[in-house]
């Protein structure tokens, strides 16, 4: 258990990166006129953020301490890390790096970045990700390792991914500082705040041995869920004999969801974490901490609460997790096919423009973040197997929110510097933001 001055310190928290935020963005604010160092500053000015907004931050901060509470007691137990456990995340990463560069994939072209160049991403994540899941199958199936080596050591690999972590993004601040390339991906973006560049990164799109390293570890990160998340449920399956309706409800919408994510690997290509953050502490643990071990929190919730699951339960929740993935995967799909051809179809019509730039047609002609709100739903629907007993396991959906809410924030000051009038117009003509008819 934890003893009040740790509960304390970890209620602190998002104060912490709050008022840190608040501070180095107005020496950016200084120092720079790039066009997403000034969207940056428009997030964390000095101006107050609205009441709501606070209220939201506040319930998150004592989710937080919750859900590191809760973990503690259903056997989540943060240790040092022994040589087992570092071994574990060295191999997994090492194998993750060889199968990219061994397996075969289409190769895709990244968005055009600033100085007109593309870069290349080798979208093969679907056929490695098999060959890991059979490769770890076929492992604990012989006796080499247990399937639930990962959940055993859930605690230890957390410490061990955050020192990496750590480390990883002082390497990569250190060598991006030192890089003298002018290119759009590797220039170096110092702003002489060494807190800032290390949070926020100096570099767009930093490689190490050729390989894309945002691409590397965003995939590594996913994977990393989806290896927790069946960890957990094989833990439950040796100690219990069976899994409960609601473990396999969240399994089964998980395991679709990483694997629709790497079916179409692609689309990633062009989304905002790829195209306009740079690569520092924020997207490293981001990516390899906060996704794997935050979101499989209603796995290691799941494993010591009983949930009833009623018939008119079960068919509302599958019903959510449809409609949640209908609109973000269809959502998503319409503005790459769009940005690939944009005289394609779309919903069986030509598609409607503003400016000959942005999409009116189908969902971005509901809402200019339709996308958001068919995650939140899918979101919601990873939780709601839990029931309503508890908060904890809406931890998800919870953070999910205020990061959409603010990245859509961010997202609108970047289009409104990039589309000027076309945006203005497009924004007269799709007033909701997210939620169509409310916000
Ligand atoms: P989007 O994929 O929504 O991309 C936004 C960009 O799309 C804009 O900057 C603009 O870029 C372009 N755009 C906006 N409106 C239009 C339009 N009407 N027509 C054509 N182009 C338009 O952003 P994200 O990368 O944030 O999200 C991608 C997905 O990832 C979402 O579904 C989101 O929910 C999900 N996600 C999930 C997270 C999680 O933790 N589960 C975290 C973050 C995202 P351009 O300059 O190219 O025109």
């Amino acid at each position: 258990m934890y003893s009040t001055a740790t509960k304390r310190r970890m209620n602190g928290s998002c104060r912490i990166f709050a008022a840190m935020n608040t501070k180095t963005h107005s020496i950016i604010r200084e120092k720079s006129g790039a066009l997403e160092h000034r969207i940056v500053i428009r997030q964390f000015g000095s101006r107050r953020p609205p009441q709501w907004q606070r209220k939201l931050v506040k319930i998150f901060d004592e989710m937080l301490t919750k859900v590191w509470q809760s973990m503690d007691e259903h056997g989540f137990h943060p240790d040092l890390p022994s040589s087992r456990s570092v071994g574990l995340l060295g191999g997994y990463l090492v194998t993750l790096a060889l199968l990219g560069v061994v397996v075969p994939g289409p190769k895709i072209q990244g968005t055009v970045l600033a100085d007109k160049t593309r870069i290349t991403y080798k979208c093969n994540g679907f056929s490695v990700l098999l060959i890991l899941l059979a490769g770890l199958a076929g492992g604990s199936y012989t006796g080499h390792f247990s399937p639930s080596i990962i959940a055993d050591l859930g605690g230890e690999l957390f410490v061990a991914t955050l020192i990496l972590c750590f480390v990883f993004s002082i390497y990569l601040q250190t060598v991006g500082s030192l890089s003298g390339s002018q290119s759009t991906s590797l220039k170096s973006h110092v702003t002489g705040n060494v807190l800032h560049d290390w949070w926020y990164g100096v570099q767009l799109n930093p490689s190490l041995l050729g390989l894309d390293l945002k691409f590397f570890w965003i995939r590594a990160g996913m994977m990393g869920w989806l290896l927790i998340d069946l960890s957990i449920a094989a833990k439950m399956f040796q100690e219990q004999g069976s899994l409960t309706l609601s473990m396999s409800l969240f399994q089964i919408f998980t395991l679709i969801y990483v694997l629709d994510y790497f079916w179409f690997e692609e689309y990633m290509t062009s989304t905002w974490d790829i195209i306009a953050e740079n690569f520092g502490f924020m997207l490293v643990m981001g990516d390899l901490v906060w996704i794997p071990f935050t979101f499989s929190v209603q796995a290691w919730w799941l494993m010591t609460n009983r949930v009833q699951q009623t018939k008119v339960a079960t068919a509302m929740n599958v019903l959510v997790f449809l409609i949640g993935y209908t609109v973000f995967r269809g959502s998503n799909k319409q503005k790459h096919i769009f940005k690939k051809n944009p005289k394609a179809l779309i919903w069986g019509q030509p598609p409607q423009l503003v400016g000959g730039k942005l999409l009116v047609s189908g969902y971005w002609g509901i809402a200019r973040h339709c996308n958001y709100l068919g995650d939140l739903l899918l979101a919601s629907s990873f939780s709601l197997p839990c029931g309503f007993t508890s908060m904890v396991p809406y931890f998800y959906p919870t953070y999910l929110l205020i990061l959409l809410l603010w990245r859509e924030r961010r997202d609108e000051a970047r289009c409104r510097e990039k589309y000027k009038e076309v945006w203005v117009e497009y924004c007269n003509k799709v007033p909701w933001r997210i939620f169509p008819g409310l916000y």
